[in-house]
């Protein structure tokens, strides 16, 4: 697709406006409602009971209220400080004091007394260590699969600085998902992502797809690119052959954080579901509260029956 044809598809679709964070409310398609109700306390207190950190709370994620309530949460392992500064998350930057080496079983216990059938994990980054945290990663798979063999496991992992032998310890692990974000497009990584690497992302995605697991990846709108870009980018993921995309709008967790550089009206997130749909991936979910765990049994039940 050339660019001027690009921008003729979006030329229908109400312009965002260009903004700075803390001058304009978020639009009303962003209002979320507030976390209550016993599905939400009784997450809370597994969650607290078994010494566990959500992505759900870390990332400071809009989706807290409507995920909790309906006794859902993402898991977030190898502690809650990471060795890396993305510009746009809210997890602590630090170096990690040590490894949890009871949390891959805790987690179990945690997932089986969910009761989910489908669960997602992710870590922070772990570069200090030789494996990136692989070991911790592999096991824990194995303690859910132990305890809950019934449960469909997504994991949304990190790059391992490039370790594709941390990546095959995961990978012989054979998640039912394994979901590996780019974040953003590459012009932007320098900013968004500084010590990431977008061909090294690509790398591993292509990786896991050779391996025969079912790939999945996303990134966030309204950091800076165009809609052209998140077309150009969709197609380099599937260059790789992902199968399973998500795209949902940036919002800035603090004032330390990227500003937003526009909110994506829903219409242009259709559009771009649209469009990645006609490119061959089997699902894309695309909305401005869309989070690669939000509703994620729903996003890859085509492929993975939970
Ligand atoms: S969308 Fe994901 S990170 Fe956000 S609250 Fe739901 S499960 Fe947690």
């Amino acid at each position: 697709m050339n660019p001027k044809k690009n921008a003729d598809i979006f030329v229908d679709i109400k312009p965002a406006p260009k903004v700075a964070a803390e001058s304009v409310r978020k639009p009303d398609w962003l209002k979320v409602s507030l976390p209550t109700g016993t599905g939400y306390k009784k997450v809370k207190n597994i969650i607290e009971t078994y010494k566990l950190n959500t992505v759900c709370e870390s990332a400071a994620c809009p989706n807290r209220g409507e995920c909790w309530s309906s006794s859902t949460a993402t898991f977030m392992i190898l502690g809650n400080v990471c060795t890396r500064s993305c510009g746009f998350c809210n997890v602590i930057t630090g170096r990690p004091t040590e490894l949890d080496l009871d949390e891959p079983q805790r987690v179990a216990e945690a997932v089986d007394l969910m009761q989910l059938s489908y669960v997602v994990i992710t870590s922070v980054n772990r570069d200090e260590l030789k494996d990136g945290g692989a070991s911790v990663w592999a096991e824990t798979i194995k303690q859910v699969r132990q305890r809950c063999p019934e449960t469909k496991i997504e994991v949304l992992i990190p790059d391992f600085c490039g370790n594709w032998d941390a990546l095959k310890t995961v990978v012989s692990e054979k998640p039912d998902v394994l979901n590996h974000n780019v974040e953003t497009i590459p012009r932007l990584y320098l900013k968004v992502r500084p010590q990431g690497n977008f061909q090294r992302s690509l790398d591993l995605l292509r990786q896991v797809k050779e391996a025969g697991l079912v790939s999945k990846s996303g990134f966030m709108v309204g950091l800076g690119e165009t809609d052209e870009e998140v077309v150009e980018l969709m197609k380099e993921l599937k260059a790789v052959n992902v199968d399973l995309v998500t795209i949902g709008q940036y919002m800035q967790p603090t004032h330390d954080h990227l500003n937003v550089e526009r909110w994506v009206h829903p219409d242009t997130f259709n559009k771009y579901r649209e469009i990645g749909l006609s490119m061959g991936f089997e699902n894309v979910f695309s909305g401005p509260l869309v989070r690669s765990s939000y509703h994620a049994g729903e996003q890859s039940a085509k492929l993975v029956s939970a």
